[in-house]
């Protein structure tokens, strides 16, 4: 019989001390070369394992060789520039040190390929994995050469298609495209953004999701989320032509968000990856909080299609409270399962 409710992570998990300096985001390598290979792939062994002891159901490389979930893919890319960095504004939000595309963009090779075949071959449990979607890419860059976030987006889509049927070959089950830009840029999502979205995920025989956030628990995201008011109604603009779309699973924000639980009506007959883990503050939740959240979800999706994951990534966070947090998430997961068993 197929698990009720299996558990997840939405994204990046810490990475330990000796790989990179802990509790930020784009952090440095603290190490290079041969070292630093072995030391991704000993940090790929070891967020595996922290899952599997939670008790995670569907794993993940906790984007352990990856700098930043977007900012990464990019410098795998022909066409970028990811030395002359540029700050710019990204989601409307915050600046950052971003790579610049200066041609034409392409893959040459795999991007996430080889990691993946490495995650394969330590479990045979089911293994998600993240992709930036179009528009956050084209969000998390500076354009010096098409001067068209959309253009650049549909680009990128391909390019996106090509790594994930790769990643698809490689044993994926379920893949992930980031788009926290999706909460942001509303005419741009229904214009293109669902529409390039659809081209990445061409083809694929896989599962397919998409994760949309209201971002990292850092303070810019903080402070943006206190001028959003009493009511978060920013999946409103999405949800209905998510809905619409062959994206299967929709990962979406609700621990200790503002998010009113009836917009998950708008993409009726969607898996639901709901995020019963806030990731803005080092409070575990206890099991009890995450089988509230998800019971309360339950009043819009069929247990078989719930599945219970973080509101974001943890990469900020210290490790112990990224461990306490994810056991909490499968306890409480486990909770409901037993009540919905009686
Ligand atoms: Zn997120």
């Amino acid at each position: 019989m197929k698990l009720l409710l299996p558990t997840s992570t939405a994204g990046s998990l810490p990475k330990p001390s000796w790989l990179a300096e802990p509790e930020k985001i784009w952090s440095p390598w603290a190490l290079e070369g041969e070292q630093l290979l072995e030391a991704k792939q000993d940090a790929l062994r070891l967020t595996l394992q922290e899952q599997q002891h939670a008790g995670i159901d569907i794993v993940s490389d906790g984007e352990q060789t990856r700098q930043h979930f977007v900012t990464t893919f990019i410098e795998h890319l022909d066409g970028v520039d990811f030395e002359n960095r540029k700050t710019v504004k990204i989601r409307d939000r915050y600046e950052a040190s971003v790579p610049s595309v200066v041609g034409a963009v392409s893959r040459q090779k795999p991007v996430f390929v080889d990691d993946a075949k490495f995650l394969r071959a330590q479990t045979d449990q089911p293994i998600k994995w993240a992709l930036p979607g179009p528009m956050t890419m084209i969000d998390t860059l500076y354009d010096g050469h098409y001067k068209s976030r959309e253009k650049l987006a549909w680009e990128f889509a391909k390019i996106l298609n090509q790594e994930a049927r790769e990643l698809e070959a490689a044993g994926v089950d379920i893949i992930q495209f980031d788009e926290p830009a999706f909460n942001v840029f509303f005419d741009d999502v229904n214009d293109w953004g669902i529409a390039t979205l659809e081209r990445a995920i061409e083809g694929l025989k896989c599962e397919t999701a998409v994760h949309i956030c209201y971002g990292y628990g850092i303070k810019a995201n903080n402070d943006w989320k206190k001028t959003l008011g009493s009511e978060w109604r920013q999946y409103e603009q999405a949800f209905p032509k998510l809905q619409q779309s062959s994206i299967d699973i929709v990962s979406l924000e609700c621990q200790n968000s503002h998010v009113p639980m009836d917009l998950i009506e708008l993409i009726r007959g969607k898996k639901v990856m709901v995020g019963a883990i806030d990731v803005a503050t080092n409070t575990i939740e206890t099991p009890e909080e995450v089988a509230d959240t998800l019971r309360k979800v339950l009043q819009f999706v069929d247990a078989d299609k719930l599945y219970p994951s973080t509101n974001c990534g943890m990469a900020p966070l210290p490790r112990e409270v990224a461990r306490g947090k994810l056991k909490a998430l499968s306890e409480g997961a486990a909770i409901i399962r037993q009540e919905l068993s009686a």
